[in-house]
């Protein structure tokens, strides 16, 4: 599990997350939502070890862990397959067997064989999204932190992912710390949600979502955010 605990940060004399606590547990998905500015892409870089903890406590008990940046940060030297394979190299995993892996979650994530090659440059705002999510899966984590992974896609693709995740979570027990501006997105993929004021980051509530995994079922968000 994911246990954060009296966090507190500031960039220079601004101070961004005041005192936060919560816990993740495995095979759950944590929600965090809020206003801009609020600290949530900062709460989510200390949790994933990207920016180092100032006061307070992050125990993470989970070994496997990936990233999906808000801003995606693909490499852009190097071409799709490349962007997705490079943590598997970085695991000793050989060569071919590295690029096939990506292959693999490539197509499943939309992507399509003629785009292997392509550059981060020579993408849309939506596919460097889906090679950022692909890349964060391929090592096949256990705790996945996504910093808005969805803003970019159409509503076909947003709900494709979306269900893709949901079985990951469900079959394989997957955790998931999610940041969204959508509050039905939220509801829907989430266990708990927190929410997150500005000025400093505070959490001002949190919440359980039932055990109705009915809400899990992407027709009723797909219904609810269409009105
Ligand atoms: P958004 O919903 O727009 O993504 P956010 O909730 O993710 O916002 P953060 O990106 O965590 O908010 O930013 C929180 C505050 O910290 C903002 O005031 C921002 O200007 C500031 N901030 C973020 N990164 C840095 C940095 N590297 N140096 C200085 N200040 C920063
Ligand atoms: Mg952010």
């Amino acid at each position: 599990r994911l246990e954060v605990k009296n966090l507190s940060f500031s960039f220079g004399v601004t101070q961004v997350l005041d005192e936060i606590n919560f816990t993740l547990n495995k095979g759950h998905v944590l929600s965090i939502v809020g206003p801009s500015g609020g600290g949530k892409s900062t709460l989510l870089k200390l949790c994933a070890n990207i920016l180092n903890i100032e006061q307070g406590e992050i125990n993470n008990s989970f070994k496997y862990y990936s990233f999906a940046f808000q801003d995606t940060r693909l490499l852009p030297w190097k071409n799709v397959i490349d962007n997705i394979s490079l943590s598997l190299l970085a695991k000793n995993i050989n060569k071919k067997e590295a690029l096939l892996k990506a292959e693999n979650i490539a197509i499943k994530m939309g992507l399509k064989q003629e785009d292997f090659d392509k550059f981060p440059k020579d993408l849309s705002g939506g596919m460097k999204q889906r090679v950022s999510f692909a890349r964060a899966l391929v090592i096949n984590p256990k705790l996945l932190f996504l910093d808005e992974p969805f803003s970019a896609l159409d509503i076909g693709l947003k709900k494709e992912l979306q269900e893709y995740l949901i079985n990951l979570v469900e079959n394989e027990n997957l955790s998931i710390l999610f940041i969204t501006h959508d509050l039905m997105e939220a509801v829907k993929l989430s266990d708990e949600i927190l929410v997150l004021e500005p000025n400093p980051g505070r959490i001002i509530k949190s919440f359980k979502i039932d055990e109705q995994k009915s809400l899990r079922d992407t027709n009723f968000v797909y219904k609810t955010s269409a009105k």
